[in-house]
């Protein structure tokens, strides 16, 4: 919802700040899919925001469920398509209930300019950068759709569809307002931020001295593999992107990410794994490997060779951990999101 025009609407026709306030709790605390369910706002102001104020900024296409995951196809008012996923990560308790985390994985852009050469999105090229409107609704449509089995979200992670510190602004401001206790309320400790490697921007969110955490798509031991592989790497090479990272660390004192996608024949050798040890010797990087999934480009590393590799990032020390895949089976998991089915067919029905 564009909490901008609520707040010009509102007080263009005399609503005080007390009511104002009012409808924002309904839109991020009480998570209403419709004004109509406002009740605490008088008749005539809920008749004033249906007729101009959408409650979200996308309409739904089409639901993809596996056991774990909920992949979205949202549709943007312009036409824009764009995917967003649920994670579930759920526990048996001992009274055999169940309790578990909910984590989003959330687009900053339609499409991806990047050009990474094992992603999908990347594939598509960028669309345009989605407004901070956009990126809170995808919050806002996952947590609707919690709210009706008593769950809610409790991560947010950029790392969906196109480069968050390409769209810098908007996706800060989205942040703001997924953080603000008027807003949607979420610790700034639940929200991760994923680049790719853009130096200067990786410095500007360090000088914010916030405690968003960030993550790194590193993929590489190497400038010649990463020079391969992602584009970006020319620009700024590893030397430079751990150079911003230690900045980063130095002015936050959090832990960084590192996501390692293993490919075969690519970033998988013995070899590989000495050098990204090297890489990752520092006391605050955090190495996470990452099952390669089917891009149609490369082939993913055999369960035995992820096994070896692993074990010599262990042997040299370094803080490694295989990250869980969620939604492989829909297309949800890292680097496979994307919209090409409907760009070639736009009337998708759900
Ligand atoms: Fe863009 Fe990230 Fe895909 Fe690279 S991996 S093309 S930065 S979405």
């Amino acid at each position: 919802m564009d909490i901008e025009k609520l707040r010009y609407l509102m007080e263009r026709d005399g609503y005080s700040n007390f009511r104002i306030k009012q409808a924002k709790k309904a839109v991020y605390f009480r998570l209403i899919s419709s004004w109509d369910e406002a009740s605490d706002l008088s008749e005539e102001l809920r008749k004033l925001l249906k007729n101009e104020l959408p409650i979200s900024s996308f309409t739904e296409v089409r639901k993809q469920e596996s056991k774990d995951s909920l992949k979205l196809l949202l549709k943007t008012n312009d036409g824009q398509f764009i995917e967003t996923v649920l994670m579930r990560h759920l526990n048996q308790k001992q009274d055999e209930t169940m309790e578990g985390r909910n984590t989003i994985c959330i687009s900053s852009q339609a499409g991806c300019p990047m050009g990474c050469s094992f992603c999908a999105t990347g594939k598509m090229g960028l669309k345009r950068n989605l407004t901070a409107e956009e990126i809170v609704d995808q919050v806002l449509h996952f947590a609707r759709i919690l709210k009706k089995d008593g769950s809610k979200v409790n991560n947010i992670v950029f790392m969906g569809m196109g480069e968050p510190f390409n769209n810098y602004d908007n996706v800060m401001l989205a942040i703001k307002t997924l953080n603000d206790k008027d807003g949607f309320n979420i610790g700034i400790r639940h929200i991760s931020v994923s680049t790719c490697g853009i130096v200067p921007a990786i410095k500007k969110f360090a000088d914010e001295e916030t405690q968003v955490n960030l993550a790194i798509s590193l993929h590489a031991p190497n400038d010649k593999i990463r020079n391969q592989i992602m584009p970006i790497n020319k620009a700024y090479n590893i030397k430079k992107l751990l150079d911003a990272v230690d900045y980063y660390i130095e002015k936050t004192n959090r832990k960084v990410m590192f996501e390692y996608i293993l490919i075969d024949g690519v970033n998988d050798s013995e070899e590989n794994a000495r050098e990204l040890a090297k890489l990752m010797h520092k006391k605050l990087y955090h190495l996470n490997l990452i099952k390669y999934h089917d891009t149609g480009v490369y082939k993913s590393t055999s369960k035995d060779k992820r096994r070896i590799f692993f074990d010599i990032l262990k042997k040299a020390g370094v803080s490694t951990t295989f990250r869980i895949s969620f939604g492989e089976d829909i297309s949800a998991a890292c680097g496979q999101l994307s919209t090409k089915e409907v760009m070639i067919e736009p009337n998708v029905k759900k």
